[in-house]
């Protein structure tokens, strides 16, 4: 077995693999890169797993001309950045000691250590620099099921890092095979340790879900946080009923997977403001709420928020209804984006200050009200 794509052959990416075998050491590209290049899909970022002790990597990266960084040494995690792309290098671990959210880490020389602290079997395939696959943990074949799956004891697993739970329904909203369902055994520990959910940090909680409410169709995947009582905890109130026919919505138009789209459509009582949001994710969030029950038409939406928010509000509509956007709506919102309201001030030379703005309102209302047919003559008749 052999992976292959543009980012492994890279000669910057090769250069880094090279600064450390070239000095004895090993280099395997494991995670995330290993498992998309597998499935053949995008790479992201590329770790790499060593045998070389963190101050070794640090070394061989100097030797080689390349720029090292100890973004995270005390896990033994060194950035080296080389043709612009930054390597993940991590020194094989085992992880000793858990509190359910940090690890004591004992450096290893074991690649079979550092797979088994992993979390999931199809996170722990390992390549070399040449591509060939290293798999100590049956990882290839839950990849080529879609079999996503705690490795070891499920239970004792998230009882180390809890953000686990979390990543076990992002990874099988991603790389899960809806027709198998999500992992029993994996559900049932989670559902089994939810009180250990309270000790992650909202950002952490926060991150995760924006991941998993990107995939293509998360709408699966919540659907078992919800049964196993995970989604009640992360979002105070949510409901998801309308989380699978929106991303039907979606794919019929054609619409990108968005988080904040999604995260609109399971509504709830969770405060906006409690989360961590950028503030442009809580601004579209807090208009998506907001119009979702407007009586705002087609047209006005898009003369308001522009074609792409306007169209969000839509969909969200027709999830909740279930009744799919008319071709009638989207050519509305696109006319409403394009509208230019004809009236200005000065086109009311009689009035001033107040008695202006509000009759300025009123003509704009008539006018978005007539689907902007109205001329500025008609208006100012
Ligand atoms: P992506 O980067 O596409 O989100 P990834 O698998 O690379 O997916 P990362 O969060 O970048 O995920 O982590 C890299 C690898 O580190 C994982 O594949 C997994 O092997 C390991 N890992 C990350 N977080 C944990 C965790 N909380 N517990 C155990 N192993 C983890
Ligand atoms: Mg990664």
């Amino acid at each position: 077995m052999r992976v292959q794509g543009p980012w492994i052959e890279d000669a910057a990416t090769q250069a880094v693999c090279h600064a450390l075998t070239s000095q004895g050491f090993q280099a395997l590209f494991v995670g995330g890169c290993v498992r998309n290049a597998l499935l053949g899909v995008a790479v992201t970022d590329i770790d790499i797993a060593t045998d070389a002790l963190p101050e070794d990597t640090m070394r061989c990266a100097k030797d080689a001309g390349l720029r090292a960084i100890p973004t995270g040494l005390e896990h033994g995690t060194i950035t080296v950045v080389s043709g612009g792309i930054a390597h993940e290098i991590t020194t094989f671990r085992d992880d000793v000691e858990t509190d359910g959210r940090h690890a004591k880490v004992r450096f290893s020389k074991s690649v079979a250590h550092d797979a088994a602290r992993r979390d999931f079997t199809m996170n722990a395939i390992y390549a070399q620099a040449n591509g060939d696959v290293i798999d100590p943990l049956g990882g290839l074949a839950d990849l080529n099921a879609r079999h996503v799956r705690f490795i070891g004891n499920a239970d004792t697993r998230i009882q180390e890092d809890y953000l686990r739970s979390l990543r076990f329904f992002r990874f099988t909203a991603w790389y899960g095979n809806s027709a198998l369902g999500i992992d029993a055994e994996g559900l049932a520990s989670v559902a089994a340790n939810l009180d250990g959910l309270d000790q992650l940090s909202r950002e952490r909680v926060d991150t995760e879900l924006m991941k998993l409410l990107t995939a293509p169709d998360p709408s699966p995947a919540i659907a078992a946080m919800r049964s196993a009582g995970v989604l009640a905890k992360v979002l105070i109130g949510a409901d998801d009923r309308a989380l699978a026919p929106l991303a039907h919505y979606e794919q019929s138009l054609g619409l990108a997977p968005d988080p904040v789209r999604r995260l609109s459509a399971l509504v709830g009582t969770q405060n906006a403001d409690e989360m961590r949001l950028s503030k442009a994710d809580k601004k579209r969030w807090a208009i998506l709420r907001d119009e979702i029950g407007s009586m705002n038409s087609a047209g006005h939406l898009g003369y308001l928020h522009g074609a792409n928010l306007a169209l969000d509000v839509l969909v969200l509509r027709s999830a909740i209804l279930e009744q799919p956007v008319s071709a009638r709506d989207i050519s509305n919102v696109k006319k409403g984006d394009a509208a230019q309201f004809p009236i200005k001030a000065a086109d009311l030379p009689d009035l001033s200050g107040r008695a202006l703005g509000a009759r300025l309102k009123e003509l704009e209302a008539a006018w978005i009200k007539s689907e902007f047919t109205l001329s500025r003559g008609d208006l100012l008749d």
